[in-house]
């Protein structure tokens, strides 16, 4: 009955279930394969007659143990685990779109996931149409063309933080017969579960505050089993037609609910193979156990620096939708009324050049590539995450030139403000 639980104990319960006798913490199963008596046991484990473990490619103990936790987090029906959240994004399209298809995107995702989808995958034959997340829903639909398979956005954009309207995307989603996907990162379903306002499947790069150490870099890709890939003819015939690779297995027929995480596990997984390691899965677990924690001290901390710094002379503008004044408040207060996350982007009065010499005078908050851990962090995307851009993608990115990404902490609140006081105070 874990789904009765509330989050907090899902965090610490849900996934690893010891039978008697076995370890009560999650072990790290450091093999790459598993052991059958006889020849057919193995065989028809290769044609998915049977379930059960072989390569740790396709599978793993200890990875299955975290995916069951992160889909009970979402609510979801199953999960897959990934080697990055790059791989999660790149497998949750690839899985049901091909050469020919197109998908629509809000232009304000992560900057990795932008050149995925605007450069990367066109090589491949899949277009994309990058949208504002924040334009009418007519306008939006425009952007949708017979072929189009998969509508994508952030629930918080990274680095832009705007938060996005999911019950207006998941209505233009189903209007056009196409699944919503929501990349869940900087929300965590501890603030938001997208599932419960009509998204169908949920990204992670648990990279981030899933992870919350900065220890492992990694993915997961969870469904909702709610999206009906039998309505549609077979436009996503990936799924509803026979794989040949597996001796004809039709996956919404022989898994249900299941058929989208069984199908990117046993085909893409087997074929593109980017598997996360036990070991970086066990430490995810790790993290997880201690998320909701950590995300409430994170966004109380956030909270009181984006007050400081909206108060602060030297700051033009702050984007933060814990801030009343801010675009997305109202948004936030609907999806995530607990708080969004512990990331903060703002901007000082000098522009570039003050924003590099109050970088550059930090003495606590370190310049990293990273976000959504422990430490606090900051970033300038124009010259980092986001320097591939031109200024007019930059502009669609929600990203400015002076645009400082800060990544909130769970340091005391009082040593992070002095911080970022000091190195104001240089400028
Ligand atoms: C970091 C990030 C990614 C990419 O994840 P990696 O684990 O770095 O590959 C994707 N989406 C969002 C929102 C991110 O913040």
């Amino acid at each position: 009955m874990s789904n009765q639980y509330k989050i907090e104990t899902k965090c610490i319960q849900s996934g690893w279930k010891p039978k008697k006798g076995e370890p009560r913490v999650l072990p790290i199963y450091q093999s790459t394969t598993f052991k059958y008596d006889t020849t057919d046991e193995m065989g028809k484990l290769f044609d998915l007659e049977e379930e059960g473990y072989f390569y740790t490619r396709l599978q793993n103990p200890t990875n299955d143990a975290v995916a069951a936790k992160i889909a009970d987090l979402e609510g979801g029906v199953a999960a897959v685990l990934t080697s990055s959240g790059q791989a999660a994004n790149f497998y949750a399209v690839f899985n049901i779109c091909e050469a020919g298809d197109h998908i629509v995107c809000a232009s304000t995702v992560y900057g990795g996931t932008f050149n995925l989808f605007g450069v990367t995958m066109k090589k491949l034959g899949i277009d994309c149409t990058f949208v504002d997340a924040d334009a009418s829903e007519e306008e939006i639909a425009r952007a949708f063309r017979p072929n189009t398979k998969v509508l994508f956005a952030e629930t918080i954009a990274n680095p832009a933080l705007v938060v996005l309207d999911i019950e207006k995307f998941a209505k233009i989603a189903h209007e056009h017969g196409v699944p919503l996907i929501v990349d869940n990162t900087f929300a965590t379903p501890v603030n938001c579960r997208p599932f419960e306002w009509g998204a169908d499947i949920v990204t992670h790069s648990t990279t981030k505050y899933m992870d919350g150490h900065a220890m492992q870099v990694g993915g997961a890709i969870v469904d909702s089993g709610n999206f009906d890939w039998e309505a549609y003819g077979d436009k996503y015939h990936g799924l509803t037609l026979p794989d040949e690779s597996y001796h004809g297995v039709v996956y919404t027929k022989k898994f249900g609910k299941k058929a989208y995480i069984t199908k990117a596990t046993v085909q893409l997984m087997r074929d593109l193979g980017s598997i996360p390691a036990p070991m970086n899965c066990f430490l995810l677990n790790v993290g997880l156990e201690t998320l909701p924690l950590r995300v409430a001290r994170h966004c109380s901390n956030a909270q009181k620096v984006a007050e400081f710094l909206n108060a602060h002379e030297k700051v033009s503008h702050v984007n933060y939708a814990g801030l009343p004044t801010d675009k997305y408040h109202e948004l936030a207060k609907k999806y995530m009324p607990n708080g969004t996350c512990g990331v903060i982007s703002f901007e000082l009065k000098g522009g570039r050049e003050a924003a590099v010499k109050f970088m550059d005078g930090l003495k606590m908050a370190a310049i990293v590539t990273h976000v959504a851990d422990a430490r606090t962090s900051v970033l300038h995307p124009a010259s980092h995450t986001h320097r591939q851009m031109n200024d007019q993608q930059l502009a669609e990115a929600g990203v400015s030139p002076g645009m400082i990404r800060l990544s909130i902490g769970i340091e005391h609140p009082d040593d992070i403000i002095e911080d970022l006081s000091q190195a104001l105070d240089l400028v």
